[in-house]
């Protein structure tokens, strides 16, 4: 009996110890199968996101080829840049990385807080379209101002119900009101640089962001916000920029996307910068060569010592309208021309 009871407990030992063991075994297989699971999704995302970063790389660097086209003969050759897309992706993959991880907040966000010397943009956003909308759209931009023929500008413009957009300069101290007074008027305010000096902007990219950057602050000075439109002295297309920075342009023209901005060339003008000064009745004809096209961004200049940008400025009007074209002030829906670069 004694016997047959050790052997008994023996036994019950033995079982006993076979399912610790096997309970072990479980424990460590289903743990392993946890961490492994785990570690795959891991590893998922972060392929996910690499995948997406090199997308938006290969995307990027695809754009690079896009201004090979440029024709010399074709000052207007405005080759619209596919690279619109590309900031857009650039911005939300960078967004998807970001959303990993708390800590890591982008700089655009810290709305609240004036830390940094550099004026925040909101970015991520698509700005204006590639794409002609075939519409009879004039949209009037006037260049280098806000001059002492501002006022008399909008007056004009508001007399006829148009709208149009301002890319202002800083210079002009004493007509820096004016910058509010358009936009409180229904015009949009956009960005030419602060001196619209082109040995100080076009020196290096510091130098142009620097410049960039004090337009920035007035302009938040003056209406509460920093323009996401700007348009480069000169035009995308300009070669003067090649006698100080060689290449300049072509980094800009794609830093300034990835920035948030969106920049604006024209694809037909009024002629009011070309050989001095000209007469009303020239700028008119200029003017009115572009009838028939459609999204038409004129280049007008909004100078002190342009008198006759003002005087010819009713009849353009009269006529765009009189063909049906309505003018519109530039917003995010806009038609976006761009020019092959040259430096
Ligand atoms: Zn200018």
């Amino acid at each position: 009996m004694l016997h047959k009871s050790g052997e008994c407990m023996k036994r019950v030992a033995l079982l006993s110890l076979l399912t610790v063991i096997t309970g072990c075994l479980s424990g460590i297989l289903f743990y392993s199968f946890i961490e492994k699971n785990t570690s795959d999704n891991n590893l998922q995302d972060l392929n996910v996101d690499a995948q997406i970063a090199f997308n938006a790389n290969s995307h990027y660097i695809s754009d690079d080829n896009s201004n090979d086209s440029y024709d010399d003969d074709t000052s207007f050759d405005f080759n619209v840049n596919s690279a619109i897309d590309a900031a857009v992706i650039m911005s939300s993959s960078t967004e998807s990385l970001y959303a990993s991880d708390d800590s890591m907040t982008p700089a655009t966000e810290n709305t609240n807080e004036d830390n940094s010397s550099f004026s925040q943009i909101k970015s991520g956003n698509k700005i204006g379209t590639d794409k002609l909308t075939g519409q009879k759209i004039l949209y009037l931009t006037f260049d280098d101002g806000p001059s002492k023929l501002t006022p008399k500008i909008l007056d004009i413009l508001d007399k006829y119900n148009a709208k149009a957009t301002f890319f202002v300069t800083g210079f002009a101290t004493d007509c820096s009101k004016y910058i509010k007074e358009a936009h409180d008027r229904g015009h949009t305010i956009g960005m030419h640089t602060y001196t619209h000096d082109y040995s100080n902007v076009y020196k290096s990219t510091e130098a142009y962001y620097k410049d960039l950057n004090k337009i920035s602050k007035l302009c938040e000075k003056e209406l509460g916000f920093t323009p996401q439109y700007i348009r480069f002295p000169g035009g995308s297309s300009n070669t003067v920029s090649s006698n100080y920075c060689d290449g300049i342009m072509t980094y800009l023209s794609k830093d300034v996307l990835k920035k948030g901005y969106q920049y604006y060339d024209w694809n037909c003008a009024n002629g009011d910068a070309v050989g001095g000064e000209q007469s009303a009745e020239k700028l008119y004809k200029n003017a009115i060569e572009s009838i028939g096209g459609t999204d038409l961004v004129m280049l007008c200049h909004d100078s002190g010592d342009k008198q006759s940008t003002v005087d010819s400025l009713p009849k353009i009007i009269e006529y765009y309208q009189a063909h049906g074209y309505e003018l519109k002030a530039i917003d995010d829906t806009s038609y976006v021309p761009h020019h092959c670069i040259n430096n």
